[in-house]
């Protein structure tokens, strides 16, 4: 299998690479963060719970967003492989997700890390608030919020895969399709 976390801050952009990359690798996009607001929109149990959280900018305890990995994984039983995008953020989360791997025999195969940034980060996610109609992207004290925790809470995962010889970082700044170009040449390489 074909593990990848692709990883970075928000806005960092993420979610239009996994796009491109599962075109290209035939992977299965796992994004935590799409999966709460599809949940928020439908008014779920789990979309009830993760509200105050994302509206906050806030991390969705652990013990929760594993779970829902765990679940979603496990809908996937023959892909080829997985783009984890948003998803490990802590590094409990990254623990989980080794176990979990492991006892299906595979593991994560590479973590690509997208370096932007600040200032660029700030005006592509006011950039993606008039689009995406989310509510976490317009206001600026949220933003600041959410790159405060990326900060605190999910950088350290990137020593975690960096002590298993697992991370790479991308240039993630330019434009989106010179970082696919970059992605690319960094997984044909693996
Ligand atoms: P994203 O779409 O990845 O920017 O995530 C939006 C929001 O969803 C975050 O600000 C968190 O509130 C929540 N979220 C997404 N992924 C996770 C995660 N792995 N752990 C905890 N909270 C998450």
């Amino acid at each position: 299998m074909l593990n990848i976390v692709l990883f970075g801050p928000p806005g960092a952009g993420k979610g239009t690479q996994s796009e491109r990359l599962i075109n290209r690798y035939g992977l299965v996009h796992l994004s935590t963060g799409d999966i709460f607001r599809s949940n928020i929109k439908g008014q779920t149990d789990l979309g009830n719970l993760a509200k105050g959280y994302l509206d906050q900018g806030k991390l969705v305890p652990d013990s929760v967003t594993i779970d829902l990995l765990r679940a979603e994984v496990m809908k996937h039983q023959t892909a080829k492989g997985f783009i984890f995008d948003g998803f490990p953020r802590t590094n409990a989360q990254a623990e989980a997700l080794d176990v979990f791997l492991e006892s299906m025999n595979t593991g994560i195969t590479v973590m690509l890390s997208l370096d932007v940034e600040e200032d660029e980060l700030k005006s592509r996610l006011i950039k993606r608030a008039e689009v995406s109609g989310r509510a976490d992207d317009a206001d600026p004290k949220i933003i600041d919020n959410r790159i405060a925790v990326y900060h605190k809470e999910t950088a350290p995962v990137k020593s975690f895969y960096e002590k298993q010889g697992k991370l790479i970082s991308i240039q993630g700044m330019g434009s989106v399709d010179e970082i696919t170009e970059r992605l690319f040449v960094s997984i044909d390489a693996l």
